[in-house]
């Protein structure tokens, strides 16, 4: 069943409206010369631009402080363990975030804090659960990993080994006092409901990890565990692929082995972490249940959200440093770049963005006029087929009556397959942003070269169900 989303939606609205951000900045770059890489998330979820201008200095504040940390770190060639656990702690130490000092509570009014970190070289890794009187459960997570067997320690065992090993322990006043509230009302990190935190790194040695920290999601009952503390849903760093840190819906990150996925991605399908994260957040995640960092093996950084915000942030050894609430399209490829194509791929995917053009400018005979004028063309929507032109223009007409109904259109993470000298597979992701039922899903287009050029023969539209 398709819902709208509304945060999604209002999101849509601002982000169309709002200066793009630099879209290429956040994409992977070209990374052979890149020595260390480190991106950070500071939670996924609410729209920031309906936050107070407060909490969005608080947060732009405290992710610039943390990155820089990781930044001095790995410049003075530091190891990527040490760096994602001092920028960890230091989002802990910071009240405007959901994690330590500044952590939601459960339904019954205290924290349980949850937290993992991740060796990608050793695939070493340790977590905590529940705990409820350390200062800083990165660090705690970190002893779990080197000084026992185990993996994850839960509830007052883990608050007993945190205190054998002698980390610093907080009443709950520590966090109860210093959560950040609005002065304009409700508590915003309650309302906005994410915040959690997260570093992933590359260091000289070529050496990932991976580390995330949370108080877990708002009103969540007593002995409750999300992904945070999950390694393969939460966390994950193996230096054969990535390092990986998510944020968002903790059940949703579980059920789909969020942070593992992606790393098998790579390895088993050699898809480049641009496309794994794509692959996962567009397609097997539905909208708005969150965001994840990515860096590689060899430091290309991905941030990807389908909330309407993410606190984030990257830099790496080029001089990049970069923080965001918000990332355009929610950092999706918004088209495949020109200069990266061939010439045919070039010609398709302007077609593909003529098209969008001619939607959003409310134009269907503009957009139908790169099917093919055909009795043969084949429409398949929804498990209908329509044949012909004619009969497809019909079906836009009696669907779209009009340019509100039409709303804007974007289409995204293009990939072209070559069937032959002159047939192109194209897939790609659609999203239709208007006020009433804001939907979206995939498309396979099949494009053959007719005389007056490029003509999808073939289109197949599906929707993908929405929260
Ligand atoms: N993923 C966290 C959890 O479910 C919450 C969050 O990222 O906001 O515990």
């Amino acid at each position: 069943m398709i819902r709208p989303v509304l945060p999604f939606m209002v999101f849509w609205m601002i982000s169309t409206l709002s200066p793009p951000l630099n879209a290429q900045a956040i994409q992977a770059e070209s990374s052979s010369q890149v020595q260390w890489a480190i991106a950070i998330h500071g939670g996924a979820g609410g729209d920031p631009t309906t936050w107070s201008d407060e909490l969005r200095a608080l947060r732009k504040g405290g992710l610039e402080k943390a990155l820089q940390i990781g930044r001095d770190l790995l410049t003075a060639g530091n190891t990527s363990l040490d760096a994602v656990e001092a920028v960890i702690r230091s989002l802990e130490d910071d009240a405007a975030f959901n994690a330590g000092r500044g952590a939601v509570v459960t339904e019954k009014g205290n924290v349980e804090l949850d937290a993992s970190i991740m060796d990608g070289k050793t695939r070493g890794c340790g977590a905590i659960a529940g705990v409820t009187t350390v200062k800083n459960p990165i660090s705690t997570a970190r002893l779990v990993m080197t000084n026992t067997k185990h993996v994850l320690l839960v509830g007052q065992g883990a608050d007993a080994f945190a205190s054998a090993e002698k980390v610093p322990l907080v009443g709950p006043e520590y966090f109860l006092s210093s959560r950040h509230r609005s002065p304009h009302g409700p508590d915003e990190l309650e309302r906005d409901h994410f915040g959690t935190v997260g570093c992933v790194a590359l260091d000289t040695a070529g050496n990932l990890a991976a580390g995330t920290s949370t108080g877990g999601t708002p009103q969540k009952l007593a002995g409750r565990v999300g992904d945070s503390p999950i390694i393969g849903a939460g966390t994950f760093a193996d230096n054969g692929s990535c390092a990986v840190s998510g944020t968002g819906l903790g059940e949703e990150f579980i059920r789909n082995a969020v942070a593992y996925d992606i790393a098998a991605q790579m390895i088993y399908a050699n898809k480049s972490p641009q496309s794994a994260v794509s692959e996962i957040m567009t397609q097997r995640l539905k909208p708005g249940v969150g965001g994840v960092i990515c860096v590689s093996h060899d430091g290309q950084i991905v941030l990807q959200h389908n909330t309407p915000g993410m606190s984030c942030g990257a830099a790496d050894s080029s001089g990049r440093f970069e923080t965001f609430l918000f990332l355009e399209n929610g950092g999706r490829t918004q088209v495949a770049d020109a200069d990266s194509l061939g010439k045919d791929e070039a010609e398709i995917s302007e077609l593909i963005n003529g098209q969008a053009d001619a939607w959003n400018d409310g134009d269907l005979d503009r957009f139908m006029s790169v099917y093919w004028k055909s009795e043969s063309l084949t429409f398949a929507s929804g498990g209908n087929i329509t044949r012909g032109w004619d009969a497809t223009i019909d079906r836009y007409r009696k669907r779209y009556p009009d340019k509100k109904t039409m709303g804007q259109v974007a289409f995204t993470d293009l990939e072209f397959l070559r069937l032959d000298q002159a047939a192109f597979q194209v897939l790609g992701v659609w999203n239709l942003h208007r006020d009433i039922d804001p939907i979206g899903g995939r498309f396979t287009l099949v494009f053959r070269k007719q005389s007056d050029g490029w003509k999808i023969v073939h289109d197949h539209t599906s929707m993908l169900e929405k929260e």
